[in-house]
């Protein structure tokens, strides 16, 4: 629409952020032993280090929360969560938990069995970790395009490699316990998945028998991205895409702290009654009653609004487009980013960033803490740290591909000046890029797959 561009919503309450000067961040980082995730959240001016229940929510969720119902078993706000799911997904059966990861928890209980292999696109950390408790191996088929810090255009970079995996299933079929699609996939950058690359998965996977189920947390993100990369979408209104893409899986979970525009909550969602059984027993043990699952009434009223919000064309197409307008900034000024810009974030490649920069001396770290310093941004190291593994046998370090730094942006929080501000900000280190040294790792936790939650670092 004509001069229509604008956010398609106006500032109704504010909350303040408070301005700091260079030497006080150069503190506050000196503080946090330079791990974004180890500042305070009240120093920070712009934020940036993830989209994960950080979402603004509408008029209309904060008046659907004063009509929550608290009732321990049948509340209303349940049945009114199940009906607004039920719309989005298509599917009958709706267990609501009190994340995204306690429903990834109940899938790979049913799911991922010992000594089998679970593929995924790329497995988000979260259904990974559950899997791998259980004794399942997991295993990333994401396409080659979506594999590395790839800067060439693909409209679907968090494909599965289907080619890969027929071959795959011809002579190890038996040793696979179920195939989980991330949608968007959420560790190359929120890359969509493709609804012919979807319906394959699922019509190869049935020669086999094996189930097929998804990780939906940006699943509205995923479903414009369709509507918008994929012939045959133009028109298809964001619902119907979303009912088609679960119609090819069993069972599907979601993080309602994305896409559900609610800041806690999550869902397990499938079409078979048995598993719902399955899952809602598993959810009475560890989360609550099936008609709660952890959340509280209002919460899942807050919940039932913005599943229905969230695919509203006008807010998707505000959504999508403020991320691609920081991607295109930041090219702008000369900064390597992934591209395409993601659903939910913009990945800046760490070791163009920084080519003076060894990957064992944290490069995308290093400009995470620079662009804290420089204007009080905080984004987060996908990179060394992140995914930095040791050779179980001999204990060296093993680097990963991936070598960037995340920028997310929250959902109706910031408006493009804040973008426009990181975007100044990280134009001017790029200018002096060459001054910059890297970082020395100078504590790590136990377990190294979460240690950039915990890490220390020393400026070299
Ligand atoms: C965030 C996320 C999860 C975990 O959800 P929480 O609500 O943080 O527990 C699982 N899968 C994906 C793809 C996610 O992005």
């Amino acid at each position: 629409m004509k001069y229509m561009t604008a956010e398609p919503f106006r500032i109704k309450m504010v909350e303040p952020i408070k301005k700091t000067t260079k030497a006080y961040r150069q503190e506050c980082l000196k503080k946090a032993q330079y791990n974004s995730f180890r500042l305070r959240a009240e120093d920070v001016y712009v934020d940036c280090i993830t989209d994960s229940g950080t979402s603004a929510m509408s008029q209309e969720q904060w008046s659907a929360m004063m009509l929550g119902d608290e009732s321990y078993a049948g509340s209303r706000s349940f049945y009114r969560l199940e009906a607004s799911a039920q719309e989005i997904f298509g599917m009958p059966y709706v267990q609501p938990t009190h994340q995204g990861r306690a429903a990834d928890y109940i899938m790979a209980s049913i799911y991922a069995k010992p000594g089998m292999y679970a593929i995924g696109n790329m497995h988000f950390d979260t259904f990974r970790g559950n899997a791998e408790v259980m004794g399942c191996i997991p295993l990333d088929f994401c396409i080659m395009e979506g594999q590395k810090a790839n800067q060439d255009y693909h409209p679907f970079k968090g494909n599965i490699d289907i080619p890969r995996l027929a071959k795959m299933l011809e002579t190890e079929a038996e040793k696979v316990c179920c195939i989980i699609i991330t949608v968007t996939c959420n560790n190359n950058g929120g890359q969509p998945v493709s609804m012919e690359n979807i319906r394959e998965t699922s019509k190869l996977a049935a020669q086999y028998g094996i189930p097929v189920i998804m990780d939906s947390a940006r699943l509205a993100e995923n479903a414009y991205f369709i509507r918008t990369r994929e012939a045959g979408y133009e028109n298809t209104p964001i619902k119907e895409i979303t009912r088609e893409m679960f119609s090819y899986v069993e069972t599907a979970t979601m993080s309602s702290k994305k896409d559900g525009l609610v800041n806690i909550g999550g869902l397990f969602v499938t079409r078979n009654e048995n598993i719902y059984h399955r899952a809602n027993q598993l959810a009475i043990v560890h989360e609550g009653f099936i008609t709660y699952g952890g959340m509280s009434g209002r919460d899942m009223d807050a919940l039932a609004v913005g599943l229905q919000e969230v695919t509203d064309l006008a807010y998707l197409e505000y959504r999508i487009n403020q991320v691609k307008y920081l991607g295109d900034k930041l090219k702008e000024k000369g900064v390597p980013i992934i591209e395409p810009t993601g659903g939910h974030g913009v990945y800046v490649d760490g070791r163009k960033f920084f080519p003076q920069i060894p990957q064992h001396e944290f490069p995308s770290q290093r400009l995470v803490v620079a662009l804290y310093e420089e204007a009080g941004v905080r984004a987060v190291e996908i990179g060394a740290c992140a995914f930095g593994k040791k050779d179980p046998v001999t204990g060296e370090d093993i680097w990963p591909e991936l070598e960037t730094m995340r920028i997310c942006v929250s959902r109706r929080v910031y408006t493009n000046n804040h973008l426009d501000v990181i975007a100044q900000a990280l134009g001017d280190i790029y200018q002096k890029r060459d001054t910059y040294k890297g970082m020395r790792l100078v504590y790590e936790g136990p377990i190294t797959s979460l240690r950039h939650f915990t890490a220390g670092f020393e400026l070299l």
